[in-house]
């Protein structure tokens, strides 16, 4: 089983991007388990086709300690198993917990099962704080994919994430396994892209191109390879998943100071 999360700035694309993947790798016959990490609990609503997924932490809340895996984890897009963390009521409490309490819970109703050939964590990413960490600690995912795109706030948050995994990668065995672009379509992106991911000892792994079919088929409460399967768009998601299923580059990443990241982004036309 390979544990695998995506991190990433706040509306960069990672819960599209995960799911389209995992929708790409579910058509291919992989079993996957997607657990949403994002106190916005949309991670898995195209997979399950916008059926309103009761979140882990509301689930504990209304029904206390005795649930059963039936109630938190819901059966979506060519049978992938569908989890939402959830979190706190706004302002209350640390957001993160609810990932420590939802994987834990998950761990404790046998939710990993042996059959799995994937589990995907969609992890918001801007605060790389305790319990956002969590799928990182402690042996969860050894995979890390970040989203990133050529703005410089992208890769500022895609620069910190490294520096997050590098902590817990020097005495673990979590790795980056490479930058997943999902264009903005800023000029040179692509060879920003590369040249920030070669940077930090890894690889861009795989160019998403900007496409309004992405909200069409988001609107239609569907992925792309579920809503318009021939499109290119849904092509390059498939060709994304197969790059994951193929990866063989798992580094400790070399984060790089704000003057290099500044002076990379100059280099290639985007600052000044
Ligand atoms: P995150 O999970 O990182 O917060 P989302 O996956 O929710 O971000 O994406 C934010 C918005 O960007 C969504 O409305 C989505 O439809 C759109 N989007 C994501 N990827 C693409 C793309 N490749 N082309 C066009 N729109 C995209
Ligand atoms: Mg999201």
């Amino acid at each position: 089983m390979r544990q695998v999360a995506i991190y990433g700035k706040g509306g960069i694309g990672k819960s599209t991007t995960t799911q389209n993947t995992v929708a790409a790798l579910a058509e291919a016959g992989k079993k996957i388990l997607v657990v949403g990490c994002d106190p916005k609990a949309d991670s898995t609503r195209l997979l399950l086709h916008g059926l309103a997924q009761k979140t882990v932490l509301d689930t504990l809340r209304d029904e206390g300690d005795d649930i059963d895996l039936e109630d938190i984890l819901k059966p979506g897009f060519k049978g992938t198993k569908c989890v939402e963390s959830g979190g706190p009521e706004p302002g209350v409490g640390c957001a993160g917990r609810g990932i420590i309490t939802s994987i834990n819970m998950l761990e404790s109703l046998g939710a990993y099962t042996d059959e799995l050939d994937y589990v995907f964590y969609d992890v918001l990413g801007d605060v790389v704080c305790g319990g956002f960490a969590m799928p990182i600690r402690e042996g969860k995912a050894q995979e890390i994919y970040i989203v990133a795109s050529g703005e410089l706030m992208a890769l500022y948050a895609a620069n910190n994430i490294s520096k997050g995994i590098r902590k817990y990668a020097v005495n673990g065995t979590v790795r980056l396994g490479g930058i997943i672009c999902n264009s903005r379509q800023v000029d040179n992106e692509l060879e920003l892209l590369k040249a920030f991911a070669e940077e930090l000892g890894s690889q861009l792994i795989y160019f998403v191109p900007r496409d309004n079919l992405v909200q069409r088929a988001e609107i239609n409460k569907k992925t792309v390879i579920d809503f318009d399967p021939e499109a290119d768009q849904a092509k390059a998601y498939r060709s994304l998943a197969q790059a994951i299923d193929e990866n063989k580059m798992f580094v400790i990443p070399k984060p790089m100071k704000q003057e290099r990241l500044e002076e990379l982004m100059m280099a290639y036309g985007i600052l000044g």
